[in-house]
């Protein structure tokens, strides 16, 4: 079968691939040490598992819903979002979809046309270029400077504006750098978007995940101006732990939602009742859970940079926020004798049994992806298991 030049061109995700590789050797009975994960390592609380349950047993997670979403659902999303940026939208400038992923899809389907430019800051999160280009758009990379976290500035962006230019995806807090904007570079940022009619793709999906007294501003608050020229794009899966429900939303212009919506009637209908159900406790439900794995990544990061720290040859800035650290190897592999860092990554595996996630796949050639997302005697070998490796490579 002759497969499509579409599908020909795209990338599977390098995440997902390491994932399945550290599976492999772990079902040949090798104790894999997992730094490579996209997702929090938690149950999903049991408060949002009851309504799940419950609303199988009544009958009510039987049936399509709208596709949008139902409309409790809607009516939470806008409650929580009041609640955590102190702004109002109408239920018809709502979407909730099949998880964050698949709501960015339906907006590159909904928004761009041929050749229509996207702004993407590198490092990035591994599905914006991909699913820009399915949908036809150009992925245009930009790279802010290292020693401010990658963010990148107003000049940095003025500099690959063009006529063609439709959106900019801004995600902070960064996967994978952890970094997150401060309210005077959005502001400008902001207002760089509204002069040239960008849209901002705001991904807030780390929003709740900061620490150590570090803050969240989402931009779509800073003005109204600002909030129109946004779409914010969040989801249950990481501040909740519920990657497997897949319920992610989107919340913007009404004439952008709707075609949107237009496209998920054509792909997906709803998403899954019974994670709606969920959904709705999650967002409207207590949330000191949300706080309690708040505390316990916070514990994680501080104990996994200090870590970090004592391997040689690796440099790396204290993250702000989501469950990442993005150091920069290139000493490291240096000392080891490593042209490239995907080598590096693969022989890590391989001989320590340590799966973290190559660079390259996020858009840099130097760096490495290490999730927190797991418990601390699990870092706290692993970063053993790497430092006994990078001796071991030194020393030959
Ligand atoms: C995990 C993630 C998403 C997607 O989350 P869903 O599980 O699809 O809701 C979107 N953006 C970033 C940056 C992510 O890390």
């Amino acid at each position: 079968m002759k497969v499509s030049n579409r599908v020909l061109k795209l990338k599977p995700s390098t995440t997902l691939e390491t994932a399945a590789k550290a599976k492999k050797l772990a079902e040949k009975g090798i104790n894999v040490l997992n730094l490579a994960l996209g997702e929090p390592d938690f149950n999903t609380p049991e408060n949002i598992q009851d309504a799940a349950v419950k609303a199988i047993k009544s009958g009510e997670a039987s049936f399509y819903t709208a596709v949008s979403g139902q409309k409790k659902l809607i009516e939470a999303v806008i409650s929580r979002t009041k609640e955590d940026y102190g702004i109002e939208y109408e239920p018809n400038q709502v979407v909730v979809g099949t998880g964050a992923k698949f709501i960015l899809f339906i907006l590159f389907q909904a928004l761009l046309n041929e050749g229509d430019e996207v702004i993407i800051p590198s490092p990035y999160w591994v599905s914006y270029g991909e699913q820009v280009e399915i949908c036809d758009g150009i992925p245009v990379f930009v790279e802010g400077i290292e020693s401010n976290h990658f963010k990148v500035t107003v000049e940095d962006l003025e500099k690959v504006t063009t006529n063609k230019t439709k959106a900019f995806i801004l995600n902070s807090p960064c996967n994978p750098t952890g970094a997150i904007y401060t309210p005077e570079e959005l502001e400008k940022i902001g207002k760089w978007a509204v002069k040239h009619n960008i849209l901002i793709v705001a991904d807030d999906i780390y929003g709740k995940l900061v620490y150590n007294g570090n803050v969240f501003t989402p931009i779509a608050t800073l003005s109204e101006e600002i909030k129109k020229q946004t779409i914010v794009i969040n989801g249950v899966s990481k501040s909740y732990a519920m990657t497997g429900w897949r319920i992610g939303y989107a919340l913007g212009d009404e004439k952008l939602i709707s075609q949107m919506v237009k496209i998920a009637s054509q792909a997906t209908s709803n998403p899954s009742a019974v994670s709606q159900y969920a959904a709705i406790e999650a967002l409207t439900g207590n949330q000191e859970q949300v706080e309690k794995m708040r505390l316990v990544f916070e514990e994680r990061l501080n104990l996994t940079y200090k870590r970090l720290n004592e391997i040689p040859g690796v440099k790396i800035d204290k993250p702000q926020g989501a469950f990442y650290l993005y150091p920069d190897i290139s000493e490291c592999l240096e000392l080891c004798g490593y042209d490239n860092v995907t080598d590096w990554v693969n022989d890590l595996l391989e001989e320590a049994h340590v799966a973290v996630v190559t660079g390259e796949g996020f858009g840099t050639s130097k760096h490495i992806r290490l999730s927190y997302a797991t418990d601390l005697e699990t870092l706290d070998l692993a970063m053993d298991q790497i430092i006994a490796f990078v001796n071991k490579k030194q020393i030959k």
